[in-house]
């Protein structure tokens, strides 16, 4: 069969970094070995009705996968495209809607033929085999039996052709802490690790492909720090950090030997959630890490020559100006060199989503603000304080940042 996998244009267009859906080139890669498979990803690719409809027919595309995704890991919801495409398609071939909108809301997607409400790649080939009894893919019967994803089937594509340097890797997925705000949990609630031997292999393929940059797509890299360790020396042992970039998230629940190791083996960049400088709201959180240490930790990575990033939210029903300059001077005193502060979203699939009141679920987030009665702040307050304060760190931070460049060179 021809089968064509979409990835919709998001609702929002963001400035991120690089990245593409890992789930949508996991399915295309399962499935290619037994159908011709045709990928559109309209994050990056301009869409046009007309030339949309000429390629279906043109290619003649039995089925579509149409991946409807939420918010976290960069990339925007993008179900309002993913309906009207769907619309589109309806009138011409069968369609499935899959993806972490879908395994969140556990319903049926718009006017989707399938929808695909677990996260789990065995009903999306168990779907798939209905229509092409001649050709079965075989379930998949444990996380590391699933291939390395193809990653020449983007090459196809002008932007991953530009970026051909870049690409992702997942090691593990989920991440089993309790953070109340985080919206993964609501497709991802367990950690699954791929084995080591799994990961050195596909590094071994990454690098063979000529890859420089290695964005790891884990939720939290270093939630099980032994086999994070583990991992990175079994890399090095391997000399497979010669030569390539690595770029994590983690939390801050860390040491200075992982540090070490981290630096050793060319990890440039680590994202860390740490959300508040203000324990009470770390605790409303149930974000479980012990905020004591954690200058200490960004400030030895700092001065060890990794890149640091901290992710920051404002906004919880506690919040007053004292807790919002406690994460303010905590940012100052981490020195981080990129600094990303949220305001604090009730993300559907979160658990802090479902504490809410059934009349103000009427949106898929709800921004905690005055004018939700989730907190005491208005929203463009918030937005000015956040804009101000940042404005004002990276001017004094912009020469620290220089003499790091300097030193170690840019992160990639
Ligand atoms: S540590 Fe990160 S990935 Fe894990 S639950 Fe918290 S926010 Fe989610």
């Amino acid at each position: 069969m021809n089968i064509l996998v979409i990835y919709p244009q998001p609702d929002k267009l963001k400035k991120s970094r690089f990245g593409f859906s890992y789930e949508m080139l996991t399915i295309s890669t399962v499935l290619e070995k037994y159908h011709n498979v045709h990928i559109k990803d309209f994050s990056c690719e301009s869409f046009d009705i007309f030339d949309f409809v000429e390629y279906i027919r043109s290619e003649n595309i039995d089925i579509a996968l149409i991946e409807c995704d939420s918010y976290a890991l960069k990339r925007s919801q993008n179900i309002l495209h993913a309906a009207k495409i769907i619309d589109i398609l309806n009138q011409y071939v069968p369609t499935i809607a899959y993806g972490n909108y879908c395994y969140i809301t556990k319903r049926n997607f718009g006017n989707a033929k399938y929808t695909i409400i677990e996260n789990e790649i065995n009903n999306i080939i168990n779907c798939i085999n209905q229509f092409g009894k001649d050709n079965i893919v075989p379930y998949i019967d444990a996380y590391d039996e699933i291939p390395y994803i193809n990653r020449d089937i983007l090459l196809k594509i002008p932007y991953y052709q530009e970026n051909k340097r870049n690409t992702l890797l997942q090691t593990s997925k989920g991440c089993e802490n309790t953070c109340i705000f985080c919206q993964r949990k609501g497709w991802q609630s367990c950690y699954f690790p791929h084995s080591d031997d799994y990961v050195l292999g596909e590094i071994k393929e990454i690098k063979r492909k000529g890859y420089q940059n290695v964005w790891i797509t884990d939720e939290n890299f270093t939630f099980n720090l032994f086999r994070a360790k583990r991992l990175l020396n079994k890399i090095m042992q391997a000399n497979l950090h010669e030569n390539l970039c690595f770029f994590i998230s983690s939390w801050a629940n860390i040491d200075e030997e992982f540090l070490n190791l981290a630096k050793e083996c060319n990890i440039r960049i680590i994202s860390f959630g740490i959300e508040s400088g203000n324990k009470e709201i770390l605790q409303f959180y149930k974000k479980n890490i012990n905020i004591n240490k954690v200058p200490s930790i960004i400030q030895y990575a700092n001065s060890i020559g990794i890149f640091t990033v901290g992710n920051f939210i404002i906004g919880a029903p506690m919040e007053t100006e004292d807790t919002i300059n406690e994460t303010f001077e905590l940012i100052k005193k981490c020195e981080f060199d990129q600094i990303n502060i949220k305001n604090l979203d009730y993300m559907i699939g979160s658990a802090l989503y479902e504490s809410l009141n059934d009349e103000l679920k009427t949106e898929d987030h709800i921004f905690a603000c005055f004018e939700n009665g989730l907190n005491k702040f208005r929203l463009n307050d918030i937005k000015k304080k956040k804009d101000t304060f940042l404005s004002e760190y990276y001017k004094l931070h912009r020469l620290v940042i220089e003499k790091k460049i300097k030193i170690y060179g840019t992160p990639f």
